[in-house]
């Protein structure tokens, strides 16, 4: 689904941010990103998502068509109700139908007509997992998208997202801060480190997530 090969981006004569990175991610795979702060994740989304324009950098990046992206913030759009929001800019004739059964699909069902502000931090996430579900991407890029909700929503989010990722198979690349979501979320972890990837390493283990896996101990070690 996804083909990065020796990508460079800089924003200043003082050095890279990606120093010639290289990334396969396979159709349905679903691949956490981790890193420390600065290394560069956020700038490798916006590339994959061609919003870094006018930026200075080489390499080549293969995405497919139908490339969705979710932010920390929901991005809602507050002069529009939750159901436009998510059927923003589609045309078909069946697009309500489809945005109704999406919201329905995050347990949104009965709040197409209120407004962004009347939810809260979690069902505005919700929904925009559902903006982002309606278009059927090939490749959902989401950068830090639990990173503001308390801990117990986060963990609803994370089983929504396996349910929905199970239905509708996109790629997923989801960058995080947290070990143990990437784990539990991912079937493959990687940490970039110096504009590129450092480590790579798959979390099936037998056919099931273990966090005794000793990739895993070598990968928080390493963090
Ligand atoms: P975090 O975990 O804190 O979100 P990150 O891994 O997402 O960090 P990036 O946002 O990709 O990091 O930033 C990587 C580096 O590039 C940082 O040193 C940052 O200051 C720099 N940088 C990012 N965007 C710009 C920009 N538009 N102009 C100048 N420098 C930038
Ligand atoms: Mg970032």
């Amino acid at each position: 689904a996804v083909r990065v090969q020796s990508l460079h981006r800089s924003f200043n004569e003082a050095g890279g941010v990606l120093n010639g990175l290289d990334l396969d991610i396979a159709p349905g795979e679903f691949v956490a990103l981790l890193g420390r702060s600065g290394s560069g994740k956020s700038t490798l989304l916006r590339a994959l998502a061609g919003l870094d324009r006018g930026v200075a950098g080489t390499g080549r990046i293969e995405v497919p068509d139908k490339v969705s992206v979710v932010f920390q913030d929901s991005r809602l759009l507050p002069w529009k109700r939750v159901l436009d929001n998510v059927t923003l800019g589609l045309r078909s004739g069946d697009a309500s139908d489809r945005g109704r059964q999406a919201l329905d699909e995050v347990g949104l069902a009965g709040r197409e007509r209120a407004w962004p502000h009347e939810l809260s931090g979690g069902e505005q996430q919700r929904a925009s997992l559902a903006r982002s579900l309606v278009r059927d991407p090939q490749l959902i890029l989401a950068d830090e998208p639990f990173g503001a909700l308390d801990a117990l929503t986060r963990i609803r989010m994370h089983t929504l997202l396996r349910r929905l990722c199970e239905v509708h198979q996109p790629a997923v690349l989801l960058v995080t801060h947290d070990v143990d979501e990437a784990i539990v979320l991912a079937d493959r972890v990687i940490v970039l480190d110096g504009g590129v990837v450092r480590h790579d390493a798959r979390v099936e283990l037998d056919g099931r997530r273990s966090q005794a896996d000793p990739a895993f101990a070598r990968l928080r070690a390493r963090l």
